[in-house]
């Protein structure tokens, strides 16, 4: 299968001034196929910003190259369907507004490529149902939650029939509520086949994805599915990150109740293991 991203030795530093460059990304290698939800983590400065701007030509590699759908993202004459095939969805809410309305709001990226009428209104009617955002259609955005603004910006670029999603800490701004939503959308998005990736410093969210990408000093440093990079408990210490919470707690049940599982990375596994246990204890 071609991937939908391809990195190939990667890197990239901030220009300061002329004698000056801060060195972010360091000779990464990774490709990201159709239908993958993938999380990429790292703490603060670690480069998964810088990172996640590249995977659809907002920056371009001092070194090394970024492929998408085959296409070098540094040929300009592709940079419009680059930036289609792979849409992102940012931290703040409020920058990604940019009309009154909130239908106006999702077509707005029809506009700008001349998508005929009818074909329009049919694509932000699918959308807005996808976010469930159709009852807000005539609503000004500004009135909307954090999260209600986010699931809008993800019908703006669903809208454009992208085959790929980053999510640039797009849950970072929102209450618990606004971050449930938003995860929801992404998974029913993986769901009905999209592609996701999600840049997070959230781990209980990271343990959502199929795929997690661990980065430390702009480079890759684990890479595989959240059940096997959650058992490095230590090394994600030393890299100042933590398991998800749930596992951290199943751990301390296991140690007073061996039947407990300690194996646990979600909120709902978690909840199904409390619940079998309370069975077993009634029996
Ligand atoms: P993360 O998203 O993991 O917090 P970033 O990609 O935002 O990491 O930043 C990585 C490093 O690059 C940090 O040291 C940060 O200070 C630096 N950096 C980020 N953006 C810029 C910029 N526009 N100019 C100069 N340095 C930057």
């Amino acid at each position: 299968m071609e991937p939908i991203i391809r990195l190939d030795n990667v890197s990239f530093a901030y220009k300061i001034n002329e004698k000056t460059k801060v060195s972010v990304l360091k000779n990464i290698s990774f490709s990201i196929f159709p239908g993958e939800y993938v999380a990429i983590i790292g703490h603060n400065g670690s480069g998964k910003s810088t990172l996640s701007k590249h995977l659809n030509g907002i920056l371009t590699p001092d070194h090394g190259d970024v492929w998408v759908h085959g296409h070098n993202t540094r040929e300009m004459k592709k940079k419009r369907d680059i930036r289609r095939a792979v849409g992102t969805v940012f931290q703040h809410p409020d920058n990604q507004i940019v009309a009154t309305i909130v239908e106006e709001d999702v077509a707005f990226g029809l506009e700008n490529i001349g998508v005929a009428r009818e074909e329009m209104k049919k694509r932000v009617d699918e959308a807005l149902n996808v976010v469930k955002m159709s009852e807000f259609r005539h609503r000004p955005p500004h009135h909307l939650s954090g999260g209600q603004k986010q699931r809008v910006a993800i019908a703006g670029v669903l809208a454009m029939q992208s085959d790929c999603i980053v999510f640039d800490e797009a849950t970072s701004m929102l209450d618990s509520f606004g971050r449930k939503e938003v995860l929801q959308v992404m998974r029913k998005m993986n769901d009905i086949g999209m592609t996701i990736i999600t840049v997070t410093h959230h781990m209980s969210e990271a343990a959502e994805a199929d795929r997690i990408i661990v980065i430390e000093g702009g480079q890759i440093v684990m890479d595989g599915p959240p059940r096997e990079i959650f058992k490095h408990k230590q090394e994600l210490e030393n890299l100042q990150l933590e398991v998800p919470s749930v596992s951290q707690m199943a751990e301390v049940i296991h140690s007073q109740l061996t039947n407990f599982s300690r194996d646990l990375i979600q909120e709902e596994e978690f909840i199904a293991e409390v619940e079998k246990l309370s069975k077993e204890e009634v029996v």
